[in-house]
């Protein structure tokens, strides 16, 4: 088996990424989640670069770590400076982490227009700091910015940039695509070549970004062509269009590619890591990120579901839980009886096909979808509905009335609304108030602050998601709309439905089944 190593960039190059900002904390559970995945190496900025990331450093050696290596990140000294007198190199080692990676010019136009010094000086600033970080390091990792470019502009010194870090004692080269420009032949050529140069000397790596959508596929073809490193984010966030997704990366090459990335009994995590991660981003995961995402094993047309039932290979191809994600069938009138037979057995496996209440809930379902409602994003209120049928469910609250009180102009950003609301638990009545920044947040922070004390895994649960649909638009403001919630608790993920007139109303009905999801999982776990 081929070993590729693995290094993730999340809080580097992911931290680039346009509405990202880790705290310190965030960034200890990211490696943490990193670690438990089993990924090798763990990229994070330069000490030197901001407090936040010099506490991190210091903190982040109090953690005990399994497989992950924490590596700092730089650049190559300053033109014309000692590379001993450099602030940003000397920060740099003297952050006390085993592995530094040294990122440095491989493109002839930077380094005569961008950083304005001459080609033989920006060899000579290479050659320096690699050597110096290697006095200070176990190892030492040479990202080379722009490689293809610069190969395409001017081979020659391209490839002098990178055997210079070599000889200077980087043991892997990391091949950049930094604009994310490249086709997957041009990669393929340019890697093959570098580990035709460096041979035994230094092994290949290489870092794409997603600006023409080939991220994934360029780093395939440059392991292909004999690379032995990969450099991405877990999920793939980065600039402009992000990082080389590595989760995407390194189940294609555990699973298809009989490459070794992390150990096997971890590859079970990945989809539980990559939404933890985006979680901690403060991101929604997209739905269809191929692997992870909630429909990447997910099945509407009744012939695929009747397919995957006899053999789950015709319509998917991986087995979900190879991975940790879960196969889903869609409730719609397209799938009909045996699909919702299927859904009730999840949760009632004794039900048979026969039985009354597979009737009623069809006939249920049918006159839902015809008063608006779609079960086929809202699994969690599938399931409540599911549960009720079967008198199996039991509501953990009664609400006696909520009353929205709107203030306008708002007094601040979170004060344009305020809801009122009276509901019991096991005959306890709660009466609260609370402000939100419009009536929907106003009801759901009044809803958590009642439940708060009855419940109190719900201080976990978190709205990520809210969408509205107008459903008859030609009834103006007379129409029914549909709100979709999506809540997580940083474990699992799920969304529900509300159809109203009232979009307040709506929007209540979706966020009474989120809450009630959770409590009802929450009950059945064991302590
Ligand atoms: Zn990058």
């Amino acid at each position: 088996m081929q070993k590729v190593e693995l290094l993730d960039t999340t809080l580097r190059d992911g931290a680039q990424s346009e509405g990202i900002s880790f705290s310190v904390r965030d960034k200890l559970a990211i490696v943490q989640t990193l670690d438990a995945l089993g990924i090798p190496l763990v990229e994070a900025g330069n000490p030197g670069s901001n407090p936040k990331d010099a506490e991190f450093f210091a903190s982040v050696k109090t953690l005990k770590l399994q497989h992950a290596r924490i590596a700092a990140f730089g650049a190559t000294r300053k033109p014309n400076t000692a590379v001993a007198d450099d602030p940003q190199v000397k920060s740099l080692v003297s952050v006390g982490v085993p592995v530094l990676v040294i990122f440095g010019k491989s493109w002839d136009l930077h380094v005569t227009e961008v950083l304005k010094t001459t080609l033989d000086e920006n060899l000579a600033m290479i050659r320096d700091t690699v050597a110096y970080a290697r006095k200070h390091s176990e190892r030492v990792i040479y990202d080379a910015e722009h490689f293809y470019d610069g190969w395409r502009a001017n081979r020659e010194y391209a490839l002098a940039t990178v055997a210079a870090a070599a000889e200077a004692g980087a043991d892997t080269i990391a091949l950049c695509d930094t604009n994310g420009g490249r086709f997957p032949e041009e990669i393929a050529a340019a890697t093959a070549e570098v580990v035709k140069l460096l041979g035994k000397r230094a092994a290949v790596g290489v870092h794409t970004h997603n600006d023409s959508g080939l991220a994934v596929a360029n780093s395939l073809a440059a392991v292909r062509a004999g690379a032995a490193h990969v450099q991405g984010t877990l999920v793939g966030f980065g600039e402009r269009c992000g990082n080389a997704n590595l989760s995407t990366i390194l189940a294609n090459l555990q699973l298809k590619a009989k490459c070794a990335c992390i150990p096997a009994d971890c590859l079970p995590q990945l989809t539980m890591a990559s939404r933890r991660v985006a979680e901690i981003a403060n991101i929604a995961l997209p739905d269809d990120m191929p692997y992870v995402g909630t429909k990447a094993f997910t099945h509407k047309a009744g012939m695929h579901m009747d397919g995957v039932r006899k053999c789950s290979h015709s319509f998917e191809h991986v087995p979900p839980d190879s991975v940790g994600n879960a196969r889903r069938f869609l409730i719609s009138e397209i799938a009909g009886r045996s699909a919702v037979l299927e859904r009730i057995r999840k949760i009632a496996p004794s039900v048979q096909k026969g039985d009354k209440v597979v009737d009623a809930l069809v006939a249920q379902l049918k006159q839902l979808e015809q008063s608006g409602y779609q079960f086929e994003g809202a699994d969690a209120s599938f399931e409540l509905l599911v549960r009720k049928a079967l008198g199996t469910y039991q509501p953990r609250f009664t609400l006696e009335h909520y009353k929205i009180v709107g203030e306008r102009p708002a007094r601040n950003d979170l004060e344009g609304a305020t809801a009122i609301m009276k509901l019991s638990v096991d005959g306890c009545s709660e009466i609260t108030a609370a402000e939100g920044d419009g009536p929907v947040n106003a009801l759901d922070r009044s809803l958590r602050k009642a439940l708060d004390r009855f419940y109190p895994t719900l201080k976990d649960v978190r709205l990520t998601d809210f969408k509205v649909r107008v459903l008859d638009g030609n009834r103006a403001t007379e129409a029914r709309v549909r709100v979709l919630i999506e809540s997580t608790d940083g474990r699992a993920i799920w969304t529900t439905v509300g159809v109203s007139t009232d979009i307040i109303e709506a929007s209540w009905l979706a966020l009474v089944d989120s809450i009630e999801f959770k409590l009802t999982h929450d009950q059945e776990k064991p302590a």
